[in-house]
């Protein structure tokens, strides 16, 4: 996920207009500016680079799944079905609106399993909320047909995958909302930001409204101005929107780059004399749609991936990640949420059904997480860096 690696003087050129200007909010200022209007400017490529109707930039990907859970309604006591492979802010976003998360397994796409979902629905069930982890797809037509069928709300965490699709369609579009990261890890970046996205004018409004204290944006006098709903704010400045900027024109050139990357390394371990190792590929629904932000595997026991990422480590093979036994991307070592601590009272404490969070029984995610190791898939890698880590790899795999 690595749009910092190609940050250069597209960057420094948007983020220039606007010091030129000295106007750093997305709003009114309208002599001033000059005609820069960055954060309106990224909305617009946005949606059409995604192929929706409406984008709203925010202050992050955390911002945009809280707006996207208030525009579609999901609030104080709904439950919402959350995978436990996620980075911990999915959870933290359905807990911040009052709602209450619920977990779902995941399947060998390392996203929830459509065919789990029916298990954990309640009267309460709102919403779905599956992540597109790690550049790749959820079975999101399924999960989407799912939720249609029952009448539930669908928001995709697309944080890390801008630029996947299935079937030609970019992740992000298959429900009501769609959320998007440009935090500094990310595919593309703009130290701080993000993006809902959806075809339903209705909910862009919402989120537009919501997004900041629930102004109306009617009319050119931010005073006079309508405020339909209350909100807060999740902003995001013209700085860091004039970065996204040049950063969302490079995602075709990022794709590509991380592609071929990946192609490289997937052949190599693909190859018939590593049959030994045992090694097999994350399912990826539409291969062609894959950002290829990272590669991952599977090993055939928790003991044997353990000990090949260790030893990734010990031979300078970096940039692996054993999840299962990560502090932020795996729900296993979330003990704070186990035990609901927050610096305050949180909303579902007060709830009769609030879930026993220590004791979640999600057998099959924790077989398949035990056994996965992800590699980030970097730009700056020149042939000879690709060419040394495939033979370090195959070194790690094929005597452990
Ligand atoms: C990064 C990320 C977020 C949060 O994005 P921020 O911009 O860091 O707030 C949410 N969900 C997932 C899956 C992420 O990877």
């Amino acid at each position: 996920m690595p749009g910092f690696e190609i940050f250069g003087d597209e960057e420094r050129k948007e983020v220039g207009d606007v010091l030129d200007t000295g106007v750093l909010f997305r709003y009114g200022f309208d002599q001033a500016r000059k005609g820069h209007w960055k954060a309106r400017m990224f909305e617009a490529e946005l949606s059409e680079r995604v192929g929706v109707k409406y984008s709203h930039l925010c202050s992050s990907g955390t911002a945009a799944l809280n707006i996207a859970l208030a525009s579609c309604g999901v609030g104080a006591g709904d439950e919402v079905i959350v995978p436990p492979f996620t980075f911990i802010a999915t959870i933290e976003a359905v807990l911040s609106a009052g709602a209450v998360p619920v977990f779902s397994e995941i399947d060998e796409t390392l996203c929830l399993d459509p065919e789990a979902i029916e298990k954990v629905i309640t009267p309460r069930t709102k919403a779905v909320l599956p992540v597109h982890m790690c550049g790749a797809m959820a079975r999101i037509d399924e999960i989407r047909d799912f939720c249609d069928k029952k009448g539930l709300i669908l928001i995709e965490d697309a944080c890390q995958a801008i630029g996947a699709t299935l079937g030609g369609k970019a992740l992000g579009t298959f429900g009501q909302m769609g959320c998007f990261s440009f935090d500094p890890v990310k595919t593309i970046t703009c130290g701080e930001g993000g993006a809902v996205i959806t075809d339903d004018k209705e909910l862009y409004t919402a989120a537009d409204n919501f997004a900041d204290h629930g102004h109306d944006h009617i009319g050119n006098d931010r005073g006079l101005e309508g405020h339909p709903i209350l909100g807060t704010n999740f902003r995001i400045s013209e700085l860091n929107a004039a970065v996204g900027l040049a950063q969302l024109r490079k995602l075709d050139y990022i794709l590509e780059k991380q592609r071929a990357n990946k192609k490289a390394i997937k052949d190599a371990l693909s190859q018939p004399d590593l049959k030994s190792a045992k090694i097999s590929f994350r399912k990826i629904p539409d291969e062609k749609g894959d950002s290829a932000t990272f590669l991952s595997f599977l090993m055939p026991d928790e003991s044997r991936a353990r000990k090949v990422a260790m030893n990734f480590g010990k031979a300078g093979v970096d940039s692996c990640f054993f999840w299962y036994d990560n502090n932020w991307h795996y729900m296993r070592n979330w003990n704070h949420l186990k035990k609901l601590k927050s610096s305050a009272m949180l909303p579902v404490k007060l709830l009769d059904y609030c879930p026993d969070y220590a004791n979640v029984n999600l057998p099959q995610s924790d077989g398949i997480m035990g056994r996965t190791i992800s590699m980030l898939i970097k730009l700056s890698w020149r042939e000879e860096d690709l060419t040394q880590r495939i033979e370090k790899m195959i070194d790690v795999l094929k005597i452990n």
